[in-house]
This record gives structure tokens, C-alpha cells and sequence, in this order.
């Protein structure tokens, strides 16, 4: 059998511009590569803030530590709860267990697989800190009803880079918002990550925190704080900083490549696009998750599409397991994010950087499988 796709798939990062190369050579040779010697830090801090609306930025060595720091910096401490969603990276959990607090896990929206807020609503207790949307697949989570609450609202933004939601930036839309550049999201340095906040007190305490318990204007070694050596380093900046310009192209590329994916599978009964939340104004796509209906394939598993699709060169990702099934959290079944793991599969950012003829393969591939797995229904 020869495969529908032979050709693969774009590589990501991308390769490396002009000025990234002239960035990195500058911070190579000037000797300066800490952030508290160099200034590269600094700048993309603020420039990344900027593009996100948002006053303030610290850079961090990765997004779980972004997110800890985040958690740490609005009070979280040992004993405290943190909601969060289901269906998300274990990060989202494991960071709000760096701080001592639990991970209380809710549902998601079947139609979206974004937080329900009636689900966390019903999680709130007196230990509540926190809730942490997650911005998941590069769509913003609904934010509106959570900050009603009055609970601090942390953004898993990891995934979301230029996100928005009813034209605010997703990073803008609760107290602070966290991102990634580890090596799979739309900006990396291969690790990093961001919190950007509007809140002078809490970008204070983000600077200190993971700056050694550092003040601005005090000495060395006078640590006020308790806090960490958190710091990204200036080499990561310079990768970073010329992504900026690059992301509005890569966005409208991805987003181009996803309407015409969900377009072609318009022709595959049983393999459907999830849309984003009401609202989103702007979807990066680093995910784009599709519905499978095993029914529409001879009642075969999810694990046999995803091996028969990868032998047709289209290697589909099997995606997240219900965090509400790992023993570091609380919060009881969650039916949804636990019932996605057998139907929900994604289409990862790199494979939307590939052209229009890339996503029409997918299709076919998917109508080949779907054609022999009716032909050999699936039996135990
Ligand atoms: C990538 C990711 C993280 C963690 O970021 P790292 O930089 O890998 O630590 C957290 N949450 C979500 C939703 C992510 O996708």
C-alpha cells in the first residue's frame, strides 16, 4: 500500500531567521548572558506585555514554573484549592501542587472541552485561591463568569499566543496570565515561559519571587522574600523576541489551514472539527482537536484510527488523558473530559503549517480508513 502522504510534514520551530541569528550572536559575545547582566530580558518581557495588552511581564525558565509563580505571587499557599480543568496538560495541576495547594479538577463542556463554569462554580469551597482557566487548543477559555466570582482568575495561557477573546488578548482577561515557549508552542527558545500581569503589586511580587526574593532597588544578597532563581536567560530572549513579528503570519496561516480542514471533513461522516467557545475573536489553532465517532468506523477504537491514519502518513495525536484519573488531584468523575479519551484526536500545530493540499490529505486518508474499517467491523 502506498500511503496518501509520503511528503511529511513542516518542521517546527521553523528555521531560524536573520535577526534571530544576529541576536543570539550579540548576547553569545557580549559576555552577558544572565538577565541580571544583560538587557534582552528585560525588553521582551516588556514587549510581549505590550502585545498582549498588559503593563507588565517576567520571563521564566519554562510555563509550569510561569504558572507556579503566578499562583505564588497572588497568596496560594499550602492547604489552598485551585480549580482547574480536566482536559488540559498535567502542568496545570502539577504547578498548583508546586505551591503546596491541591488541583481540584472540573468537568469540561462537551461542545468545547474548555472549562464549564457551572461545573467549577460547583467546586468552590472555603479553600478556594484560585481558578485556572486553561486557553486550550489556542482558544480563550469563557473567563466572564469565573471573575465574577471575585476568586483571582490565572490564565493557563500556554497554548494561546495571540489568543483573543471578544477582542481582548488572552493573558488580559483575568489577574495574570502564564505562557509557554517550551519547543511544541507558537513561541519558543525550546524552553521559557511568561506570567504578564496589569497589577503593579503583583508584577512586585512576580520580580521578586523569582528573582531570590530580591527588591528592585536592594542589595545582593538582602532577600526580603522568600524566593527562587526562576529567571530565563538572555539567550531564550533573543530567540524569542523576533517571534513577535512573526506570529500575526503564522496565526493567519494556521487559522486559513483549519478552515480548510474542517471544510474537508465535511465529506468524512464521523470525524468532525470542535469549534471554540462562543466568543473567541481569535483562535491560534496550536490544536486542532476532531471528534471521532467510532460508530461511523465499524465501532474501531480510537487507538486503531490513529495507527491506521499514521500508516497513511497522517500521524494524529492520541492527545490528553482526564486529569480527573491522576492521584495528585481532587474533585471527584469528570464524565466529559473522561469520555474525550476515547474520542477526541488532534491535528497538531506543525501539521497546520503545511498547505492546503496537506489538509485535503487528511480527508482522504480519513475516507480510506473509514472505508476498510466498515468493510472489517471491529470485534473483540
Ligand atoms: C505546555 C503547557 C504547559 C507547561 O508549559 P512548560 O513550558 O512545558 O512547562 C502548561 N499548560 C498547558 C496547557 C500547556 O500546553
Amino acid at each position: 500500500m502506498t500511503p496518501v502522504r509520503t511528503e511529511g510534514w513542516p518542521q517546527w520551530p521553523p528555521p531560524a531567521g536573520e535577526e534571530q541569528r544576529e541576536r543570539l550572536l550579540r548576547v553569545l559575545e557580549s559576555g552577558e548572558w544572565g538577565a541580571t547582566a544583560g538587557s534582552e530580558t528585560e525588553s521582551f518581557a516588556a514587549a510581549f506585555a505590550e502585545s498582549v495588552g498588559a503593563s507588565y511581564g517576567v520571563c521564566t525558565v519554562n510555563g509550569t514554573v510561569a504558572l507556579f509563580l503566578a499562583l505564588r505571587a497572588l497568596g496560594v499557599r499550602p492547604g489552598d484549592e485551585v480549580i482547574v480543568p480536566a482536559y488540559t496538560f498535567v502542568a496545570s495541576a502539577t504547578a498548583v501542587v508546586l505551591t503546596g495547594a491541591r488541583p481540584v479538577v472540573a468537568d469540561v463542556l462537551s461542545e468545547t472541552l474548555h472549562l464549564d463554569p457551572a461545573a467549577a462554580r460547583r467546586l468552590v469551597g472555603p479553600r478556594t485561591r484560585a481558578v485556572m482557566p486553561v486557553h486550550l487548543a489556542g482558544a480563550p477559555a469563557d473567563t466572564e463568569a469565573l471573575r465574577s466570582w471575585g476568586i483571582p482568575v490565572v490564565e493557563d495561557a500556554a497554548q494561546a499566543h495571540g489568543a483573543r477573546r471578544h477582542g481582548r488578548a488572552a493573558g488580559s482577561l483575568g489577574v495574570a496570565g502564564c505562557f509557554s515557549f517550551q519547543s511544541s508552542k507558537a513561541m519558543t527558545a525550546g524552553e521559557g515561559g511568561i506570567v504578564v500581569t496589569d497589577d503593579r503589586r503583583t508584577y512586585e511580587r512576580l520580580w521578586s519571587l523569582h528573582n531570590v526574593g530580591r527588591r528592585r532597588d536592594g542589595g545582593w544578597y538582602e532577600h526580603p522574600e522568600l524566593g527562587w532563581n526562576l529567571r530565563m536567560t538572555e539567550f531564550q530572549a533573543a530567540v524569542l523576541h523576533p517571534q513577535l513579528s512573526m506570529l500575526e503570519q503564522q496565526l493567519a496561516h494556521r487559522a486559513a489551514r483549519a478552515a480548510t480542514l474542517e471544510a474537508a471533513l465535511e465529506e468524512v461522516e464521523g470525524l468532525d472539527l470542535i469549534g471554540p467557545p462562543a466568543g473567541t475573536t481569535r483562535h491560534t489553532w496550536h490544536l486542532a482537536m476532531l471528534r471521532y465517532a467510532p460508530a461511523a468506523f465499524g465501532g474501531h477504537p480510537k487507538a486503531a484510527l490513529l495507527e491506521a491514519m499514521t500508516a497513511q502518513g497522517i500521524p494524529l495525536d492520541a492527545g490528553y488523558r482526564s486529569l480527573s484519573r491522576e492521584r495528585c488531584t481532587g474533585g471527584g468523575p469528570c464524565p466529559v473530559a473522561e469520555a474525550a479519551e476515547d474520542t477526541v484526536v488532534w491535528v497538531r500545530q506543525p501539521m497546520l503549517m503545511a498547505d492546503d493540499a496537506a489538509m485535503a490529505d487528511i480527508a482522504r486518508a480519513a475516507l480510506l480508513v473509514q472505508q476498510a474499517f466498515r468493510q472489517r467491523p471491529f470485534s473483540r
